[in-house]
């Protein structure tokens, strides 16, 4: 039979998938030796179990009454006892961390006896009373689904008729009422009495945290950080300590270093006489962890030593949440702690500086989505004015929008295209859609620990926290600066996650220093670490990855950019961009051509602007592979738009004027070419086969560009990659007209030129008749983007707005397929066309230059399945590099 409870001893942190981070974690420092208090762990199997099937799996209770007696026995108090009662903590913990996202309920084991002996021994009847009508708020509202709004509503009541400013301020005469009136509200609401068992308590609130797994909230959270829906949540059960006994008691979180920088040093918040809950949610602001030195000395020195104990130990950032007991020091939480991007490299590098890490484990702590943050721009705070105020940088970047106050304002305003900033006072996990959907948030209460500050940083969204300046008005919906400056709701201003600066208006960017450290290979003063950091990290990549990385690049400079990025070719010259603006004339010219002559003509006028263009990429990427692809759009793009000119032939009929004949033989053209379907049309490889010249005139350009770059010394190295093949013949055909035509340019040029001539690999039927089509290619390149359109059959250009967010709300997949690479399908078919391309030509060249070349999750699949290269926008560049770097590991 399955086994459902751990206790911590029994536990250790590589069970996280069975009891969750922060039970498996708990585990471990118990057995470190860490002070952790008693408890056990009820397995995410359990949790599982019981979403499928409504009820606890058979046995579970047993086995949760066996170990809660063990942890009574280490206590020598029974739970709920009426003299002395062991409190217990029911917490959530998933395997990975969604901070607030599920329920947590305290002080289980209070009632109406036990509350006077805790009364007694606590020797403070006010903290007795009040952790009784914690105890009822929550689990009124979690467990018994009460409105937390009538509980608020209740103390607000109460502190008015006092004239009390907060909590603190009402007496034990006005807890004990207060805790009537919660029965009361319980009562009415659900017809049943808060339960007085204290075992009836543990198991309800039990299954409560089991069913917050599938609460709103969470689910949100999950599809945001793609988490799996069906890991189910692990239940901690552990004895309570109370950090609010008084003035030698607190609360704090902590880390062994700066999770906004990296910087190394003991850094966290601390809030005396509190509860944990009071420092994470940012109710009361908090004093830097230092000033706990000067108010207890010893505590702060154990918690010290501890931290540098875990920090070996985890070889890594790890933070902390610990309460101090009437000054004896418990540890409550441990855990990796997340990092800005910043952070992440920098402690990758010194903790192998430190020797702690290998170098290979080095690179695998970084990411490339994190470089890819590390290169949005910053500020350029220049040219602009004294900020509005200061608050505490949690979370780096630079975001501008309208100041918007509360969540569903946010959603609304972004959805409709506005970029958004969510100010609040603090923010609770309820206002997680409002900071998915602003660009930053900014709140005028709460440490750098607070809620906002660490959902922010786990989401890379930059956050200012604890604005103390700030008057935030929600209900006016404004905050006042300290210069008297109004901001009212809509109003633009600036945040700057990095500095802690909220300025009026819209501030200008400027690049990144890592940025400008890859643009130009130089590091920046100032901000040596994250610059030194990046670039190791690329080293260390560069020298581990086995696939090259090329740029997909259809101009010099974009070359020349990927270039300094590290490109090692290009992968994808799109030669349809090089046919608009001027040019567009002429190609309209040509497929009207009603004669050869007429077109050769309109080829002709083409021909040197092609060369030109294929020369200067050549010489940007001189040296190096240019993988120039045949035009591929539908030709119908070039022509005027149809419905425009049947309104201006009609137009003209209706003032009695003939219709201009140019028009009217455009109409017919349009009409003709017209397509229902076009990206299933006539594109690619087919219009080489139906429009004379088109392919001959590309391919001469692209040979005598060579020509003449060969003749100027260089080394020029194009290749031709012909798009949208389904069949082996269309190749054939086109190859030996390009074969023809470079033996032209030979001989005319008396320079030999010879391009290898590969295809994309981008319809179902190419991947499953690769075999064939490798006879006549050199080189194949997944095109994953009409690849995934066409497997799928999702239209790449509508379905994302349409209907993928329904898709991703119903979990059919995590992410779109157009963003990374469905391995299943799409990546069944490129796995295939590997094998059976290289069964035939061994030595075939394969890479990917669809937008998945970039991504993170793809690059890995793309280095499993055994490919030479990937391509992608020279801005990925670097972050395919590192990733590929990774994936070697
Ligand atoms: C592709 O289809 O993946 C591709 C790279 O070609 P394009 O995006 O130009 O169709
Ligand atoms: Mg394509």
């Amino acid at each position: 039979m399955a086994r459902y409870v751990y206790d911590f001893a029994q536990g250790g942190r590589d069970m996280a998938g069975l009891l969750g981070g922060k039970g498996s974690n708990l585990a471990e420092m118990t057995r470190l030796g860490l002070p952790v208090p008693p408890g056990f762990v009820i397995t995410t199997e359990a949790c599982r179990a019981f979403l499928a099937t409504g009820g606890e799996p058979e046995g579970m209770w047993q086995e949760v009454s066996e170990h809660l007696t063990t942890v009574e026995t280490a206590a020598g108090r029974l739970l709920g006892q009426p003299a002395d009662p062991l409190l217990l903590s029911v917490r959530s913990g998933a395997r990975f961390s969604m901070p607030g996202m599920m329920e947590t309920i305290l002080d289980i084991g209070l009632n109406d006896d036990s509350v006077l002996g805790l009364a007694k021994v606590s020797g403070s009847e006010r903290f007795a009373w009040d952790s009784y009508r914690r105890l009822i708020q929550m689990f009124g509202s979690t467990v018994m689904g009460v409105d937390p709004a009538l509980f608020e509503r209740a103390i607000a009541l109460l502190k008015d008729l006092r004239g009390a400013p907060d909590d603190v301020h009402l007496d034990t005469a006005d807890l004990a009422q207060l805790v009537e009136t919660y029965k009361n509200i319980i009562h009415l609401e659900t017809g049943e009495h808060f339960p007085q068992s204290p075992a009836e308590q543990l198991r309800r609130a039990v299954l409560a945290v089991f069913q917050s797994w599938n609460g709103e909230r969470a689910r949100l959270y999950r599809r945001r950080e793609h988490i799996p829906d069906d890991l189910g949540t692990a239940v901690t059960v552990q004895c309570m300590v109370f950090g609010n006994l008084g003035p030698d008691s607190g609360s704090g979180v902590a880390f062994t270093r700066d999770p906004a920088t990296g910087r190394p040093g003991l850094y966290g918040d601390y809030l005396p006489n509190a509860q944990g809950e009071d420092v994470v949610a940012g109710i009361r602001n908090t004093v830097p962890l230092a000033e706990l030195g000067r108010l207890d000395p010893h505590s702060y020195a154990r918690l010290c030593e501890h931290m540098r104990t875990l920090e070996r130990h985890y070889r890594d950032l790890c933070d902390i949440e610990f309460t101090i007991e009437r000054g004896r020091l418990w540890m409550l939480q441990t855990r990796v702690g997340k990092r800005t991007a910043e952070a992440a490299f920098a402690i990758a590098a010194e903790l192998a500086d430190e020797g702690l890490i290998t170098p290979d484990e080095s690179l695998a702590r970084v990411s490339g989505e994190g470089l890819a943050r590390l290169m949005f721009p910053r500020f350029d705070t220049s040219a602009v004015g004294d900020p509005l105020a200061h608050g505490l940088p949690a979370s780096p970047g630079a975001a501008v929008g309208a100041a918007v106050f509360d969540s569903a304002v946010a959603v609304r305003r972004a959805a409709a295209g506005e970029n958004v900033v969510l100010v609040r006072q603090e923010t609770t996990p309820d206002d997680l859609p409002g900071m998915i959907a602003a660009q930053a948030v900014l709140t005028s209460r709460g440490g750098k620990t607070s809620h906002a500050a660490v959902v922010a940083r786990g989401m890379g969204k930059v956050c200012v926290c604890g604005a103390e300046e700030l008057s935030v008005d929600i209900e006016a919906r404004r905050f006042t600066a300290p210069d008297g400056t109004v901001v009212e709701e809509g109003t633009v201003i600036s945040v700057d996650g990095s500095t802690g600066a909220v300025y009026p208006g819209p501030v200008p960017l400027v690049d990144s220093a890592v940025m400008r450290f890859l643009e130009s290979g130089a590091g920046e003063e100032g901000s040596a670490s994250a610059v030194d950091a990046v670039a190791r990290a690329l080293a260390r990549a560069d020298t581990v990855r086995r696939l090259e990385v090329r740029a997909n690049a259809d101009t010099p400079e974009d070359a020349a950019r990927a270039r300094r990025f590290g490109a090692q070719g290009i992968g994808l010259c799109r030669t349809e961009h090089m046919f608009l603006g001027e040019r567009r004339k002429l190609v309209e010219e040509m497929i009207l051509a009603g004669t050869d002559g007429a077109r050769d003509r309109a080829l002709a006028a083409l021909l040197p602007l092609q060369r030109e263009d294929f020369s200067g990429i050549l010489e940007a990427m001189d040296g190096l592979p240019v993988t120039i692809r045949l035009l591929d759009p539908p030709l119908h793009e070039f022509l005027p738009d149809r419905t425009e000119l049947a309104v201006r032939i009609a137009a003209a009929e209706a003032r009695g004027d003939l219709p201009a004949a140019h028009d009217v033989e455009l109409l017919s053209a349009v009409n003709r070419m017209h397509e229902e379907n076009p990206m299933l049309g006539l594109r690619g490889v087919r219009l080489g086969l139906v429009v004379p010249g088109l392919v001959a005139m590309q391919v001469r350009a692209i040979g005598e560009a060579v020509a003449e770059r060969t003749r100027a010394g260089c080394s020029p190295r194009a290749e031709i990659m012909v798009p949208l093949v389904g069949d082996v013949r269309e190749l054939r055909i086109v190859r030996e007209e390009v074969e023809r035509v470079l033996d032209e340019v030979s001989a005319a040029s008396g320079v030999p030129v010879s391009c290898p001539v590969g295809t994309m690999i981008e319809l179902p039927r190419a991947a499953l008749t690769a075999d064939r089509i490798a006879a006549e290619a050199e080189f194949f390149s997944f095109g994953t983007n009409d690849l995934t359109q066409t497997t799928w059959g999702f239209s790449r250009d509508d379905v994302e707005a349409e209907f993928f967010s329904a898709y991703l709300d119903k979990g059919v997949f995590p992410v779109s397929p157009f963003e990374t690479l469905d391995r299943d399908g799409v990546g069944r078919l490129v796995r295939m066309a590997v094998a059976e391309g290289r069964a035939t030509r061994p030595d075939l060249k394969i890479g990917v230059c669809g937008e998945h070349g970039g991504d993170p999750d793809s690059v890995h699949f793309f280095h499993a399945a055994g490919l030479d290269y990937v391509s992608c926008s020279p801005f990925r560049v670097p972050v395919a590099r590192l990733e590929a770097g990774r994936a070697a590991l």
